[in-house]
C-alpha cells in the first residue's frame, strides 16, 4: 500500500513513513492510491470475527509495511477488555427497533477518539522503538483530543507529550482526566487563555522548524492517517452487529467536527461495505452542512465560532475535508490543490453546479443541523423513552439521524462520548447528573499536576526547553 498526498506532490510513500508525520511535504494529506476492495467471500468471514481479529484484518491492508506478527501483538496489546470495558470494545444497543447507538466511548476518557489513539500510542511506540528515536508531542486542546492522547501516550517509551489547554476552560471533569496524569513522561500546560491561543502557540511552535528538529517535535492531530484507518473497523464492527446477513445495508449518523470519523466511514463504504447513507450531524459550527446542502465550503474565522453544548464539534473548517474531496473530485490533485488555493485567499469554494457536487449522493453523504434546543430535547426524549442518558455531541447524530430514518435501513448512531464528560448540560435537560462509570466516580478529587503559563510562544518553548533535558 503506498500513499499519496491530496494535492498531488511528492514520491508516493509507506505507512510506517507516513506515520509520525503530519502533512505531506506539499500541504496535503496522506491517502492511499487505491481503497482496497472487500468482495463478499471476504466480507462474509470478517462478519464472525471478534474485534481484535477484525482490526488486523482491516489495519494490515494498509500497514502493510509492518511485520504481520508485530501488527498482531499490537492490535492484540491496544484493543482489550480491560482497557474499553467489554470484549466487544465497540457494543451496539439498540435505542428503539431499527435504531441503535454503537458505543465508541468506554475507553479510558471516554470519547470515541480513544479508538484511534490507543492504536496510535502503540504504533508511535513501536516505530521509534526501532531506530531507538525520541518524540515530542506537542499539541492544543479543548477537551477530548488532549486526554485522549494522553491516556494513550502515558507511560510511552521515547515519548512525551506537551498538552496545552486554556486554563480553566474545560469541564471539571475532562480537567480532572488530564490533570491528574501523574505520568513523568505528561506535561499538562495551562495557558491564560482562551483555546485559539493555544493553537497559535502550537502553530508557532511548528513553524520554527530548527526548534522542531532539535526538539524532535510531532503531533497527533485528526489528519493523521492512522487515526482515520482505526476508525475504518468500527464501521465494519457495527455493521455486522445491526445486520443479519451482508444483504443488507445500513446507515450510519456521525456527530461531526474536523470529518475525521465520518471520513473513516466513507473509506469503508468505498471499500465495499453495504452503507447506504453517511449522515453528517453538526452543531451550530455547521460549515459542512452548509457544503453538503449547497456545494459552498466556506471556513469561518475564529471569532466566528460558537461556543455550544457539544464543544468538541465547535470548528472553524474540518481538517480531514480534504480526503473527502480528493475522491469527489476524482481523485485530482492539482484540482484539490487549486481548491485550497481559493480557501487561503478568500476562506471559501464553490461545487455548486458542478457535475463534482452532483455525485455527492452516489457517496451516499447527506447532512443536518443540531442546536442547542434539538439537544436539549433529544436527551430528553431519549431519557423518556429508554430511560437512558446520552452525551450531548451523540444527541446531535442522535436528532440528525432520525431525520433521515428510512423503514428497512438499520440506523446505527455513533456515541462519541459519554454524558459524564458534560454534565453541565445534562443537568440543565434531566435535572440530573450523569453517573462516572465505575472506577471514575472520585476522579475530580484526585490530586492534579499542571503548570500555568502566560499565552507566550517564547515562555512555552522555554519549558519544552527545561523538561527535554
Ligand atoms: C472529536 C469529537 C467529535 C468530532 O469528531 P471529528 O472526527 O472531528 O468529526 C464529536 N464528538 C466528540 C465527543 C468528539 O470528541
Amino acid at each position: 500500500m503506498r500513499y499519496v498526498s491530496t494535492r498531488g506532490g511528492g514520491a508516493p510513500a509507506g505507512f510506517s513513513s507516513i506515520l509520525l508525520g503530519g502533512l505531506m511535504a506539499d500541504g496535503g494529506l496522506a491517502i492511499p492510491e487505491r481503497y482496497p476492495q472487500i468482495g463478499a467471500e471476504l466480507l462474509a468471514a470478517w462478519r464472525k470475527l471478534g474485534y481484535r481479529d477484525l482490526a488486523l484484518e482491516i489495519l494490515a491492508l494498509y500497514a502493510d509495511d509492518i511485520p504481520a506478527a508485530e501488527l498482531k501483538a499490537i492490535v492484540e496489546h491496544t484493543y482489550t477488555a480491560e482497557v474499553f470495558r467489554s470484549d466487544e470494545i465497540t457494543p451496539l444497543r439498540q435505542l428503539q427497533p431499527g435504531v441503535h447507538i454503537l458505543g465508541l466511548s468506554n475507553g479510558p476518557t471516554l470519547a470515541f477518539k480513544d479508538v484511534a489513539m490507543q492504536l496510535l500510542g502503540n504504533l508511535f511506540e513501536h516505530t521509534l522503538a526501532k531506530t531507538d528515536a525520541q518524540l515530542n508531542i506537542v499539541g492544543a486542546t479543548s477537551g477530548d483530543t488532549g486526554s485522549a492522547a494522553e491516556y494513550a501516550m502515558r507511560g510511552k517509551r521515547g515519548i512525551r507529550v506537551f498538552m496545552l489547554s486554556p486554563y480553566q476552560k474545560m469541564s471539571p471533569f475532562q480537567t480532572a482526566q488530564m490533570f491528574s496524569l501523574q505520568d513523568p513522561n505528561i506535561f499538562n500546560i495551562a495557558v491564560r487563555g482562551v483555546f485559539d491561543d493555544c493553537q497559535d502557540i502550537v502553530k508557532a511552535v511548528s513553524n520554527d522548524l530548527a526548534f522542531k528538529s532539535r526538539y524532535k517535535v510531532g503531533t497527533v492531530n485528526s489528519i493523521n492517517w492512522a487515526r482515520v484507518v482505526a476508525q475504518v473497523v468500527y464501521y465494519f464492527k457495527g455493521y455486522f452487529a445491526a445486520t443479519a446477513s451482508n444483504d443488507e445495508q445500513v446507515s450510519f449518523a456521525v456527530p461531526s467536527g474536523n470529518f475525521g470519523n465520518v471520513c473513516a466511514g466513507h473509506i469503508a463504504r468505498c471499500m465495499g461495505l453495504p452503507i447506504r447513507r453517511l449522515i453528517v450531524a453538526t452543531n451550530e459550527n455547521d460549515v459542512l452542512d452548509e457544503f453538503f446542502h449547497s456545494g459552498i465550503y466556506r471556513v469561518r474565522s475564529a471569532d466566528k465560532v460558537h461556543q455550544t453544548s457539544s464543544p468538541s464539534m465547535d470548528i472553524s473548517k474540518a481538517s480531514n475535508f480534504e480526503r473527502f474531496i480528493y475522491d469527489l473530485i476524482g481523485r485530482d490533485g492539482a484540482g484539490v490543490r487549486r481548491l485550497w488555493q481559493q480557501v487561503d485567499r478568500d476562506g471559501v469554494f464553490d461545487l455548486a453546479g458542478t457535475p463534482h457536487f452532483a455525485r455527492v449522493a452516489q457517496f451516499g453523504f447527506v447532512s443536518g443541523r443540531s442546536t442547542h434546543a434539538d439537544r436539549i430535547e433529544t436527551i430528553r426524549r431519549v431519557f423518556r423513552e429508554r430511560g437512558e442518558i446520552i452525551d450531548t455531541h451523540t444527541a446531535d447524530g442522535v436528532k440528525v439521524g432520525l431525520e433521515y430514518r428510512e423503514e428497512g435501513v438499520p440506523l446505527i448512531c455513533l456515541e462519541t462520548a459519554l454524558p459524564v464528560k458534560f454534565a453541565a448540560t445534562i443537568v440543565e435537560a434531566l435535572g440530573r447528573a450523569p453517573a462516572a462509570p465505575p472506577g471514575l466516580e472520585t476522579l475530580e478529587q484526585l490530586p492534579q499536576r499542571f503548570t500555568v503559563i502566560e499565552a507566550d510562544v517564547d515562555a512555552v518553548k522555554d519549558f519544552i526547553e527545561r523538561n527535554c533535558a
